[in-house]
């Protein structure tokens, strides 16, 4: 299916911008911390249809009536230190990607403009261990939840990095609790985690990207969203299967081969599911259809 079809389909229930926190709930809004324009080719190998890729570092805040949770945190205030904590490659790569984020907002200021304090959160659930969905996370101070294989990782990692910054993982590991996918199959995966237990957030495991990262489903009424991290970095990916760009893929796929199998499986499941809205965590196209802007908020029940 063409690119600009399936957008125009997917965009699916209107949008409350700048809802009241607390009177429709559960309730999910984008939060954005950053965002800029790359050049399409580097958003996946052979892509074709996508000239620009427009960027973002973002998150989506979950308001829940059994407590709110942040998925993913954006960079931190000290990135640029972190990242020179890395060996060459992904120093380099990292250094470029902070600098592509230099203008941005974290976490406390992003939250806000959602209409949410970062102490309200509950937890903080992060897609994986990269310092470009974690590092927010030192601005805040709930609880950082990571897959059980993500958290030895980012153990491991400490003393032998390759692209999770040990002063990071040393700041963080208090914080970090590993979940447990102990609530049965679901839609394909062998293993999920139903987070609140009713079905509206359910977490599976998506390795390959890094050892633990992992899938978020958004499940609200006339709504279905997939946060798949960074599985593929851009749509057109995740819907044609691609394979990251060269130099995306060799300074941040940990196991490049099995992550190149996962946006395989992707694009299988837009097929077979093509109403769920996928959402690749760096493109910004996918959030706006799905969400409209940024620090919007989804209404729970249809509006009147
Ligand atoms: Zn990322």
């Amino acid at each position: 299916m063409r690119l600009a079809l399936t957008l125009a389909l997917l965009a699916l229930v209107p949008i409350t911008a700048g809802a009241a926190p607390g009177k429709v709930i559960p309730q999910v809004c984008w939060i954005e911390y950053s965002a800029t324009d790359l050049p399409g080719a580097m958003g996946g190998q052979g892509i074709t249809e996508m000239k620009v890729w427009h960027s973002t570092f973002s998150g989506v805040l979950v308001r829940h009536p059994k407590g709110d949770i942040l998925i993913d945190t954006g960079l931190s205030p000290d990135a640029l230190a972190e990242v020179n904590e890395l060996p060459k490659n992904e120093r380099t790569f990292g250094q470029g990607i902070v600098k592509s984020a230099e203008s941005r907002i974290y976490p406390p200021q992003a939250l806000a403009k959602a209409g949410e304090g970062g102490a309200d959160l509950k937890a903080i659930l992060i897609t994986h261990a990269h310092y470009d969905h974690m590092g927010g996370a030192l601005t805040l101070t709930a609880p950082v939840l990571v897959s059980a294989a993500e958290k030895q990782w980012i153990k491991a990692q400490t003393k032998s990095p390759t692209i999770v910054p040990p002063s990071m993982a040393d700041r963080l590991s208090s914080r970090l609790q590993g979940i447990q996918y102990d609530s049965g199959a679901y839609m394909g995966f062998a293993q999920s985690k139903d987070y609140y237990g009713d079905h509206s957030v359910v977490v599976v495991p998506l390795p390959g990207h890094t050892p633990g990262s992992q899938g978020v489903f958004l499940n609200l009424p006339g709504k279905r969203v997939f946060l798949i991290g960074d599985t593929t970095d851009t749509l057109e990916a995740a819907y044609r299967g691609l394979p990251k760009s060269d130099v995306v893929r060799s300074a941040t796929d940990f196991v490049p081969e099995l992550a190149d199998r996962q946006a395989a499986a992707i694009a299988r499941f837009h097929r077979a599911h093509p109403d769920i809205a996928i959402i690749p965590a760096h493109d910004r196209t996918a959030y706006a259809v799905a969400f409209g802007q940024p620090f919007a908020c989804t209404a729970a029940a249809p509006r009147r």
